[in-house]
């Protein structure tokens, strides 16, 4: 439950990209992970790189472009080790922000999602307490849609009682028109469902 499956055995800062052709060669399996601003991505990569500060908590909003790309190798229970690449794309909010700042976010988004070779899967990320933001409901299954694997992370479900935890996600999934049980519920405090995101990153 809380990491034993996996174990993140390095984790670098690659490099940041504004444009397409500062993506770094697509040499390695990827994975996005997407979110508004605040709802936890940065503590959710730290969490599964087990590292506190790989990923800055709270970056400066506004960055409506920046792509931060990492690589990290994690080994598991067999001792295999598998090579990935991680994604941390910009957060939205969109209730803030400017109309240019939407139209770039949104520009960037999906020239990176269609033209991105070697783009395993997303992840994205919502507030497990909050529930799928208007923003949300506009960007995740408009993501799901554009035809790249996606996963769903309900982060911060240490803040809800455990008997609110599950009709939660029944909730976001539908929300988000999602099947059922296909979202996960996760806490980077807690360390949980660290095992069950690693395994749907990695892919059978
Ligand atoms: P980002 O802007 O999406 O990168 O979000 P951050 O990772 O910076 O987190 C935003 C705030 O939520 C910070 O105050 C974190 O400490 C807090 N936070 C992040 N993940 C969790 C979690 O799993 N549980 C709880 N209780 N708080 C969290």
């Amino acid at each position: 439950m809380s990491g034993n499956l996996f174990n993140a055995i390095s984790a670098e800062f690659k490099t940041t990209a504004v444009e397409m052709k500062g993506w770094p060669k697509p040499d390695r399996p990827e994975i996005a992970f997407a979110g508004r601003s605040n709802v936890g991505k940065s503590s959710m990569i730290n969490a599964l790189c087990k590292r506190k500060k790989l990923v800055r908590v709270s970056n400066t909003p506004g960055r409506t472009r920046t792509l931060n790309f990492f690589d990290v190798t994690v080994e598991d229970k067999s001792g295999k080790r598998h090579e990935v690449r991680f994604c941390d794309l910009p957060g939205y909010g969109f209730a803030k922000a400017s109309k240019a700042d939407r139209a770039d976010w949104g520009k960037m988004i999906e020239s990176y999602v269609k033209g991105r070779e070697g783009l395993r899967a997303m992840v994205c990320i919502v507030d497990a307490e909050v529930g799928p933001t208007p923003d949300d409901v506009d960007v995740i299954p408009w993501l799901i849609k554009a035809g790249r694997p996606v996963i769903v992370v309900a982060t911060k479900v240490d803040r809800l009682p455990k008997h609110k935890r599950i009709p939660r996600l029944q909730e976001i999934e539908k929300k988000l028109e999602m099947g059922k049980g296909e979202a996960i519920g996760f806490s980077s405090t807690e360390g949980l469902n660290l095992d069950v995101l690693w395994a749907r990153i990695l892919g059978p």
